[in-house]
């Protein structure tokens, strides 16, 4: 018999092809009449054509949106929100995106309609992760989650094949850790499986055609269930090493999510035998972990840390720090197989 605790975060989400164009009836059941539009500089021709899109209920745009949500970038962003006197945030991004919305939000309370582009899966969770003075914080607070949540289909095309892979991967992430977290429960266990089970299908057909719709749906599906794991339950091992590797080495976000996941499964195998179970029946093999890493392959993910900018020298210290204020683990952390993990994912050896 389980026993178990389950935390639903309340969330409006709207999901389709051409969803985007039931943003004024959002605006409205929000009463929201100028909002501020926000994206990161390359998106923001996209956030431009909404403005345009809504007329007189934009009251403009920011798109300095950057990686990690830097103080300096919300601080600015909120002395320009300010100025256009807006009443509700829209983000048309990433990850980067609803970062600066959700910092945005909890500064303001004012209400954010997020319409994801990206598989990053944040518009999901309460989680806001924050740099100052190039150290990253992270904190969890139901005011940043936003109002509603667009998930439009068509806004997921121009996502470019490679960067789906890696996006796709890093949501994969939090499904799995997902299912042997220590608050783990079964209704959560279910939307990470059938999450894994579609974006494993999705991500290889996207990377050769990635304006198949049936792939591209198939994908923003999964990774929004992604986005209601990793924001309902605590993530482990692999999450740790990602967000330490990352801030020790400034590595790109989601490719390191590509790199680590096979090498942090593996390592956690032995200790979740029923997790492994579920995986080898919905990835359909004996060995998830080294599905992982072929689906890497696959999807044109880089595979070792060492082609995205970690140094040798770095294994060492990622060991220590992976060591020191570890989260949960469903497998003890010991040393030396922590320190052969690290390495394999550095020279994109095969997970064991
Ligand atoms: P991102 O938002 O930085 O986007 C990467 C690049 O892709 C950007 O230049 C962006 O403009 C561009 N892009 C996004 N969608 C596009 C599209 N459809 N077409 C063309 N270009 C597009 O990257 P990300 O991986 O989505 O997000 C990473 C950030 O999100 C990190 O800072 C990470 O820490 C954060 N994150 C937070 C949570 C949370 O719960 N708080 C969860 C996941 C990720």
């Amino acid at each position: 018999m389980d026993t178990f605790v389950y935390n639903g975060q309340p969330a409006r989400v709207i999901f389709g092809s051409g969803t985007i164009q039931q943003l004024p009836a959002e605006l409205d059941r929000l009463g929201l009449k100028r909002v501020a539009v926000l994206a990161t500089p390359p998106q923001e021709p996209e956030a431009r054509r909404l403005v345009e899109q809504l007329g007189g209920r934009a009251a403009g745009v920011y798109a300095r949106a950057t990686m990690h949500t830097p103080v300096e970038v919300t601080e600015d962003a909120l002395r320009v929100i300010v100025d256009l006197k807006a009443d509700g945030l829209v983000a048309v991004g990433g990850g980067s995106t609803t970062g600066l919305a959700k910092a945005i939000a909890l500064r303001t309370d004012l209400p954010q309609i997020v319409v994801p582009t990206t598989y990053a899966g944040s518009e999901m969770t309460p989680i806001l992760g924050e740099t100052r003075d190039g150290v990253k914080v992270t904190q969890s607070s139901p005011k940043v989650l936003p109002e509603v949540v667009i998930y439009d289909i068509d806004l997921t095309l121009s996502l470019p094949a490679a960067m789906s892979g890696t996006s796709g991967l890093n949501a994969i992430a939090h499904a799995v850790e997902a299912l042997y977290a220590r608050e783990r429960n079964p209704v959560i266990s279910l939307m990470a499986t059938e999450a894994i089970g579609a974006l494993a299908a999705a991500l290889p057909t996207i990377a050769v055609e990635p304006d198949n719709r049936e792939a591209r749906s198939k994908a923003l599906y999964g990774a929004w269930l992604c986005g209601i794991c990793l924001g309902s339950v605590g993530m482990a091992l692999h999450h740790k090493l990602c967000h330490t590797l990352g801030g020790s080495f400034d590595l790109p976000h989601a490719e390191t999510h590509a790199i680590v996941l096979p090498h942090a499964l593996a390592y956690n195998a032995p200790a979740v035998p029923d997790v492994m179970q579920r995986l080898r029946d919905v990835l359909g093999t004996d060995d998830p972990a080294m599905a992982l890493y072929d689906l890497a392959g696959r999807v044109g993910a880089r595979r070792a840390l060492a082609d995205i900018g970690m140094p040798e020298s770095g294994i060492e210290l990622a060991t220590d720090r992976a060591l020191s204020n570890p989260y949960w683990n469903p497998r003890p952390l010991e040393r030396e197989a922590l320190k052969g993990l690290i390495g394999r994912a550095y020279a994109g050896e095969r997970p064991r």
